[in-house]
C-alpha cells in the first residue's frame, strides 16, 4: 500500500479519520501529535518512518517535505475553524504555553485572532513554504461527507463518513458567536490571508463528486460580499409530508435555508432579504457598508429576527425590534407614518391574516417606503389556507409552540396580498430562482385610490 501523509488541520475533520485509520492500519499507523506547530518542536523535520503506512498529526507540511507520499489533509473556513479552537481550547487541560497564555489571558475570540501563530494558522502555521500542489486530496470540513467517501475511494480504505469524533458542543455562548454577523465579519478581515488562502484550495478542488455541494459560485453575499457557500439540509420529514412537497420542492426549500455564505453565516434567504433591501434603496455596498454609512438616520422596525441580519439591522441607531406574537403585526404600537423600513422574515405565513397584517405595515411606513420581506413559497402552485387542515409548524419540531403554527402556505400568487393591502408596488428580487426569494413593497406617495 501507498504511504499515505496525513496532516491533520485542527478542528476540520481530522479526529474522525485518525479514530479510523488506527482501526483499519493499527500499528502501520504513526500519530505524530508532538511537533505541533504553535510549539517550538513543531519546527523540527523529520523522514517518513520506515515500516509504517500512514503518518498523521499536528505537524507543519514542511516537517515532512521530504516523504515521497499520498500527502492528504482537511481544512475548514478560518472563521469557522478559529471559532472552534477558541471553545475547545476552553475546554482542553493544558497543553502548550500558548495554551496557558490563552487559559490565564481569556481572550475574547478577537484577541484570539491575533494570537501569534492562529491568525495565519493555515497559510502560514501549517502549510507555509509548502507547495500545495504536493497534495493528492484536499478535503472541506463543510463537505466532510462526501469528500470522505472520495477519499476513501481514492486510498483504498473503507472510511465511514458518519463517524464523527471530538466535537465540541454547542454552548449557546458558541451559538451566539457563531451567527453574530459583526464579529463573523471582523474575524474575515483579521483573518483574510488564511481566508483567501482556503478559497484557492476550494477553487483547486475540481474533482469532487458534487461540486455544487461547496462552491465558489457566481453568487456574491449582499450581506458581507462573500462568495464561498456551504450546504446543509435543514427540513424534516413530517414537515414534507405536511406540505405535500415534492423532490424538487425540498431541495430548493433546503437550499434556501441551508446554503450559508461561509464569511457571515447568512442563509440564501437572509441574502435575498439583503438584496431586496439595497434594491429598495438603491444602492450596490454590502449590507453591511450600508449599515455603517448611509443607514444611520433610517427608523427600521424589525418584526422578529431576520436570521443573522438582524444583529446587522441593530447597529442602525433608529432600530427597532418587535415580536410577533407578543406585538400583535394585525395592530402594531406604532403610529402612523413611522418607518423608513420594515423588516420581516417568514414570520407573515404565521399570522392569521396576512393582509391584514400587511396593511399594518404599511401604515406605519412613510409614504415612498418599503417594507422588506421573505416567506415560505411554493412557486409552482397557488396559496392555500391552511384552515381545516392538519396544524403545522416551522421552526424546531420538537417545540411546537402555538405561535409556530403556519396559517397560510404562499404559492405563485404571493405578490397579490401585496397590492390586496394597499401598497402602490411590489417587487420579487432572486437572488437564486426559486430558493431565494424577497419580496418588498413600496408605500405609495399619494393615497387617492385608497
Ligand atoms: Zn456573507
Amino acid at each position: 500500500m501507498e504511504r499515505i501523509l496525513s496532516v491533520h488541520f485542527p478542528k476540520a475533520a481530522g479526529s474522525s479519520l485518525q479514530v479510523q485509520f488506527m482501526k483499519l492500519l493499527g500499528d502501520e499507523v504513526i500519530l505524530d501529535y508532538g511537533h505541533d506547530p504553535l510549539t517550538p518542536a513543531g519546527m523540527e523535520t523529520a523522514d517518513f518512518p520506515d515500516r509504517k503506512t500512514l503518518v498523521m498529526g499536528h505537524f507543519r507540511a514542511q516537517r515532512y517535505a521530504s516523504a515521497d507520499a499520498f500527502w492528504m489533509t482537511f481544512l475548514r473556513h478560518p472563521v469557522d475553524n478559529l471559532i472552534s479552537i477558541y471553545f475547545f481550547w476552553k475546554l482542553l487541560p493544558e497543553a502548550h504555553a500558548l495554551h496557558a497564555r490563552f487559559l490565564r489571558e481569556q481572550p475574547s475570540i478577537l484577541e484570539f485572532a491575533m494570537y501569534p501563530g492562529l491568525r495565519n494558522l493555515m497559510s502560514e502555521t501549517y502549510f507555509g513554504g509548502f507547495d500545495m500542489n504536493r497534495f493528492d486530496f484536499i478535503g472541506f470540513h463543510e463537505n466532510r461527507e462526501d469528500d470522505i467517501v472520495r477519499l476513501a475511494k481514492a486510498i483504498n480504505l473503507p472510511l465511514l463518513a458518519a463517524i464523527h469524533e471530538n466535537r465540541t458542543s454547542e454552548s449557546a455562548e458558541r451559538l451566539e458567536l457563531e451567527s453574530d454577523v459583526s464579529v463573523r465579519s471582523k474575524l474575515t478581515d483579521l483573518l483574510a490571508q488564511d481566508v483567501g488562502f482556503y478559497e484557492r484550495m476550494l477553487r483547486r478542488k475540481t474533482n469532487s463528486p458534487s461540486p455544487e455541494k461547496l462552491k465558489t459560485s457566481k453568487l456574491i453575499c449582499s450581506v458581507c460580499g462573500g462568495t464561498v457557500f456551504a450546504d446543509r439540509p435543514v427540513l424534516w420529514d413530517k414537515l414534507i409530508s405536511e406540505w405535500q412537497l415534492g423532490p424538487h420542492e425540498r431541495s430548493y426549500i433546503d437550499r434556501q435555508q441551508g446554503t450559508c455564505c461561509t464569511s457571515c453565516g447568512a442563509n440564501l434567504r437572509s441574502i435575498a432579504l439583503a438584496d431586496a433591501i439595497r434594491a429598495t434603496f438603491g444602492i450596490t455596498l454590502t449590507l453591511i457598508d450600508f449599515v455603517m454609512s448611509e443607514a444611520k438616520d433610517l427608523a427600521v422596525l424589525e418584526i422578529n429576527e431576520a436570521g443573522n441580519l438582524s444583529s446587522v439591522l441593530q447597529q442602525i441607531p433608529g432600530h427597532i425590534s418587535a415580536n410577533y406574537p407578543a406585538i400583535d403585526m394585525h395592530a402594531m404600537p406604532y403610529s402612523d407614518d413611522t418607518f423608513d423600513l420594515v423588516v420581516h422574515s417568514d414570520t407573515l405565513e404565521h399570522v392569521s391574516n396576512p393582509i391584514r397584517a400587511l396593511e399594518e405595515c404599511r401604515r406605519v411606513l412613510r409614504p415612498g417606503a418599503a417594507v422588506c420581506f421573505t416567506i415560505p413559497t411554493i412557486v409552482e402552485r397557488l396559496s392555500r389556507s391552511r384552515a381545516g387542515l392538519s396544524k403545522s409548524y416551522h421552526g424546531n419540531p420538537e417545540m411546537s409552540a402555538d405561535d409556530h403554527i403556519v396559517h397560510t402556505e404562499f404559492g405563485a400568487d404571493m405578490w397579490t396580498y401585496v397590492f390586496r393591502a394597499g401598497f402602490s408596488a411590489v417587487s420579487i428580487n432572486a437572488v437564486d430562482y426559486p430558493s431565494a426569494l424577497a419580496l418588498s413593497a413600496r408605500k405609495g406617495t399619494c393615497n387617492l385610490a385608497l
